[in-house]
């Protein structure tokens, strides 16, 4: 039975900047942040306690092994693999005013809901660029966008179809509710609920939702453990990076995963690294604590060696280039052709954006570029259908033979891709890339099978999972 205890004590603001100062005052020597990253290589975990001391270490030589230790078990957990999803949002109405969001019901924004129709819309849309796969996202408003709204929402995304395109599987990013209410997210057939802290420090989280219900940190803060309780076991914590202090957001959502990990047997399914981004009526310079890439980077990697099982997301709200280096350090799911404005894909433009983007490439363009720099993009959304959730996936994911249906499921939706979708130029280095990665299995049933797979797409069948 998961440990029920409802409590914040699991983020201590004094346990958490003890680990940033000793770090300062006591460093320990690199040679054994060294061995520590060797270990890590060869199967651990990084601690905490190593996360904050490698946080403060300005030795080259332990940067270069933390770069390259986190390249070498991502590519041992994920091989070259990277998921795709879209946001859709879908209503901007909200009643807090979080002073770093375009939202901001302070915020002289037109506001706009979408209808069953519209979402519909915008879905079509979505599913003619390729996806399967959707965040839906909603500003937060008892009246305008009840749950009630997002369960219809979710329930029109999963039957509008079009020609092959259909979305398979929809994550929720709304905001923090109760265990009833998450029952029914869990009944509606989500696959994860998304929700970020933004900032785990009690003082700046105040400052920043001077009003609204998700002024309550506590109440934000345990909305993982209701959501656990109402059954989803797939959630995916987030910082605002930008808000606070970048050490203590790492080290405090660490402890928040942790905490999940013991109380409920599973920790995080993702974790999502979003930096704070210029919006309406938001100004960069008022924020002192702005994340440098430099600093990204290292977040990336040390979260990758300290929680080894986890996806981590990265956004369009940072340039081709970044997240280009960030995939290699450990990102395991990228946004592609997004927008982030109510109906946004219709309108082709950003006017009420939620903040801005860096990246504004197509989705065919960003396949393209995986592709050149030899990931292989899935569509995959196999395991929530498989029921490989919370801990049966985790299972999998530690003793590696989640490799043996990742794969595969990989090639095949990239298959569809490249049928239905693709440009012309991104079809033939997609092609060419399947055949490559066919070539390097040694299995040669498994070969078989993948390729058998891969001739009933390309002869019409569709959505053949493992
Ligand atoms: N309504 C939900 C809630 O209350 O948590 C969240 C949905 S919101 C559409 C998604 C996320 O966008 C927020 O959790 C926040 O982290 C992020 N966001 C808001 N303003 C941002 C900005 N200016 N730059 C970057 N990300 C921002």
């Amino acid at each position: 039975m998961p440990n029920l205890h409802c409590n914040t004590e699991f983020i201590d603001d004094k346990q958490i900047w003890k680990l940033i100062d000793n770090a300062k005052e006591k460093p320990v020597d690199s040679s054994v942040i060294l061995g520590a990253i060797k270990d890590v290589e060869n199967g651990g975990t990084l601690s905490i306690d190593m996360v904050a001391n490698i946080l403060e270490c300005s030795d080259p030589a332990v940067e270069e092994a933390l770069f390259a230790a986190s390249k070498t078990v991502k590519k041992g957990i994920y091989g070259n693999r990277i998921v795709l999803f879209a946001p859709l949002y879908i209503s901007n109405y909200c009643v807090n005013s979080c002073s770093y969001c375009g939202y901001n019901c302070r915020n002289n924004l037109a506001r706009k809901r979408l209808t069953m129709e519209e979402i519909a819309q915008e879905v079509r849309i979505l599913e003619d660029m390729g996806h399967k796969r959707l965040a839906i996202e909603a500003g937060e408003d008892p009246t305008y966008c009840p749950i009630e709204y997002i369960l219809d929402a979710i329930d029109t995304i999963y039957h509008t179809a079009r020609s092959n395109g259909v979305i398979r599987r929809v994550n929720v990013n709304i905001a923090a509710t109760t265990v009833d209410e998450y029952k029914l997210l869990k009944k509606a057939g989500i696959g994860t609920y998304v929700l970020f802290q933004e900032t785990y420090h009690r003082d700046t989280y105040r400052r920043v939702h001077p009003r609204g219900p998700k002024h309550d940190y506590d109440w934000h803060l345990l909305a993982m453990d209701r959501a656990m309780r109402g059954g989803i076991d797939d959630v995916g914590l987030g910082v605002l990076f930008g808000l606070y202090d970048y050490r203590y957001e790492l080290l405090a959502m660490l402890h928040h995963a942790y905490h999940l990990e013991d109380a409920f047997g599973v920790g995080p399914h993702t974790v999502s690294v979003p930096r704070l981004k210029a919006a309406s009526g938001v100004s960069l310079a008022e924020y002192p604590y702005l994340v440098s890439d430099h600093q990204l980077k290292k977040v990336v990697a040390l979260l990758r060696l300290a929680l080894p099982y986890t996806g981590i997301i990265i956004s369009t709200r940072e340039t081709p280039q970044l997240r280009g280096e960030l995939l290699e350090l450990g990102i395991s799911q990228v946004s592609g052709g997004s927008r982030t404005d109510v109906g946004g894909y219709q309108q082709g433009h950003e006017d009420t954006a939620q903040f801005e983007l860096g990246d504004h490439r197509t989705l065919d363009e960003v396949i393209f570029d995986l592709l050149q720099r030899g990931y292989l993009p899935s569509f995959c959304t196999a395991c929530y259908r498989q029921g490989r959730t919370g801990d049966r996936f985790m299972q999998l994911a530690k003793t590696g033979q989640i490799q043996n249906v990742c794969h595969p499921n990989a090639l095949c939706t990239l298959q569809e891709y490249l049928s239905d979708y693709a440009s012309p130029a991104t079809k033939e280095l997609g092609t060419k890339f399947i055949e490559k990665e066919l070539a390097q299995l040694t299995n040669l049933r498994l070969r078989h099978r993948i390729q058998d797979c891969l001739v009933s797409i390309e002869q019409g069948q569709r959505d053949i999972y493992w």
